[in-house]
């Protein structure tokens, strides 16, 4: 099986997945999309109102302002991969609780598998926090670490820059530095911050994988 057809895989089992309560209020699951092969991989919280209806992540404001970002460093969204870290949308866009992010990791822990980032950016506080949970979102956004065995790189949410001209100027700072950020990783940059040795729980999945 190639990349695409294993992260189909992955796809359709979060279609038909029921092991938390999420699915029942949602319209749509949201798996993720985009390119298998990417270096970069873009993980939010959990899928809004907009990806609720389309199945597709980040496709609203925050989404436009996403594809502007990346269209500012030379990419778009078929050049990346970009996805939530629970894949149905939680009610009235509460943060997902315990128990339902350990009822979905194991589906972000296996689509980072095959795809094999060099570089995870997190964007906003709650995605942060699932990689580095000590972090803080004003403090640590901007910054490499190493940590659960990915290069990550924490910047705001791009709902919140949309909300506040402050974190909109972090944003955009943050943003701007990524391929400079990428190339840091591949020549070996040995100051990287390592947060963490715990790795994400990519054991057993699913549906004949
Ligand atoms: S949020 Fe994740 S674990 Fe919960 S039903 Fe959806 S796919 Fe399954």
């Amino acid at each position: 099986m190639n990349k695409e057809e294993m992260m189909e895989n992955v796809n359709l089992a979060v279609k038909v997945c029921k092991k938390c309560r999420l699915h029942s209020g949602a319209l749509n699951a949201v798996p993720g999309e985009g390119n298998t092969s990417s270096e970069i991989v873009f993980i939010g919280e959990a899928p809004g109102r907009t990806e609720d209806e389309t199945g597709r992540p980040f496709v609203g404001r925050a989404g436009k302002l996403l594809e502007q970002s990346l269209s500012d460093i030379g990419l778009s969204r078929k050049d990346v991969w970009i996805g939530n870290i629970v894949k149905h949308r939680p009610p009235e866009n509460r943060d997902p609780l315990p128990d339902e992010i350990t009822a979905c990791e194991k589906f972000l822990a296996y689509q980072l598998r095959i795809i094999s980032p060099v570089l995870v950016v997190t964007l906003g506080r709650f995605a942060m926090n699932y990689f580095y949970p000590e972090g803080r979102i004003t403090h640590d956004r901007g910054t490499l670490l190493r940590t659960k065995n990915f290069n990550v790189y924490p910047v705001y949410h791009p709902a919140a820059a949309l909300r506040n001209p402050e974190m909109m100027r972090g944003f955009v700072e943050d943003f701007k530095r990524i391929p400079q950020i990428l190339d840091l990783i591949k020549k070996g940059d040995k100051n990287i911050p390592v947060q963490t040795d715990q790795q994400i729980d990519d054991g057993q999945l699913v549906l004949g994988l």
